[in-house]
């Protein structure tokens, strides 16, 4: 098997699964009991807490929400920082190439509750520009939202330079939803008002995730009921989830630069093999070295996908969660491609498990599949 689709999730480390699977059979309490035994897991909780923060270097600055994933994540930060602070003005900037679980949220929040949705313009790589952003923002933006690495084609933002200009405006924060980003580029952690990731994305178990945020923002919660995560998110609190998820971002943050190294390989190996005059890139050299992404000039990409898959080779057509929705990219379409080149992407993503050797044999695959199909 050759697994090319860590954009859309990766396998839980050994001691991720080891650190989950001793805190779920050892520690049978509930965090908001308040016996001993609650008390033993609510140290745990509090404990992978302090932890995550740590491996982000926000000890003293932020603080972090534990949830199922990135998805609750943004929505948390959206309508959450929305609702919240909406009598400081209503108007809400997002990028146009952000994921579905951002852009659906903050078009909610124009289409029912009277914000004002501006969705920003990216170059031709899908990033925003600083000045993109100088132009749209103003007195009456409450919040900004700006990925770090695009999930389609991998696409880098300059969360720094963004950052700055948001905080000029002291009523309205800066959100970057992290969820490619984390353990694979530079980020400017201390810069960011908010942001949100999942952990089965580096190495940990699905269902976990996180908000974190500056200490002193607030959120409308969207999950009412007991109170826990500081009332943000009611609902019993999973400390297994929460230590396996914080001990996931501490290893992926200390490997990034080994990996990093390793994945550029293989994305260098790749640029140099493929077939330029069948494929077309969406992707640059200055993007993240772990999605890469093009599409076929002449074939339809889910033909070829679905003949990879067949002999176990497992790349995707767009991002995992719209691909079953749209036979399109809306990435590729909001980069100002055309509809032939958005309906026919294909996104290869790797990790550091992968090898040079397997991208020979992911292009060798890509090669015959296209000469077989060229003589039907
Ligand atoms: N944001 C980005 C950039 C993603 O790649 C994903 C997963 N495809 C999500 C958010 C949502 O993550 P999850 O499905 O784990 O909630």
């Amino acid at each position: 098997m050759i697994y090319f689709d860590a954009a859309a999730t990766t396998k839980p480390s050994a001691s991720v699964l080891s650190r989950f699977e001793e805190i779920s059979t050892r520690y049978l309490g509930n965090p908001s009991s308040s016996h001993a035994l609650g008390r033993e897991a609510m140290r745990l909780v509090d404990d992978a807490r302090k932890e995550m923060l740590s491996a982000f270097g926000l000890s003293k600055t932020h603080q972090a929400i534990f949830l199922s994933g990135a998805s609750e994540a943004n929505n948390l930060a959206i309508k959450g920082i929305a609702f919240q602070y909406q009598n400081r003005g209503k108007k809400i900037l997002v990028s146009d190439v952000e994921h579905p679980s951002v852009i659906a949220p903050a078009q909610q929040l124009s289409d029912r509750f009277g914000f004002e949705l501006v969705r920003l313009k990216t170059d031709e790589w899908g990033r925003v520009s600083p000045k993109t952003l100088e132009e749209a923002i103003d007195d009456k933006t409450i919040l900004v939202s700006i990925m770090g690495v695009n999930n389609e084609t991998g696409a880098v933002n300059d969360l720094g330079a963004l950052a700055n200009i948001v905080h000029r405006y002291p009523k309205c924060y800066f959100h970057s939803d992290l969820t490619q980003a984390i353990g694979k580029i530079d980020v400017p952690y201390s810069s960011l008002d908010l942001f949100s990731f999942s952990g089965h994305k580096i190495h940990g178990v699905k269902g976990s995730g996180a908000l974190v945020y500056k200490s002193t923002i607030r959120f409308l919660p969207l999950i009412d009921g007991g109170g826990q995560e500081g009332g943000f998110r009611s609902g019993t609190v999973s400390p297994a989830l929460c230590a396996s998820l914080s001990l996931a971002v501490k290893e992926t943050i200390e490997k990034q630069e080994t990996n990093r190294i390793l994945v550029a390989a293989l994305k260098e190996h790749l640029l140099e093999g493929l077939p330029y005059e069948e494929a077309l890139l969406n992707s640059n050299e200055e993007g993240s070295p772990y999605v890469v992404n093009f599409s076929l000039r002449r074939h339809k990409a889910s033909v070829i996908v679905e003949a990879l898959s067949e002999e176990g080779i497992y790349v995707s057509t767009a991002s995992a969660c719209s691909s079953k929705k749209e036979p399109y990219s809306e990435v590729l379409l909001a980069m100002g491609k055309p509809m032939e080149v958005a309906s026919n992407a294909i996104r290869v993503s790797f990790d550091e498990d992968n090898t040079v050797e397997e991208v020979d044999a992911f292009l060798l695959a890509l090669k015959k599949h296209l000469e077989e199909i060229r003589k039907r």
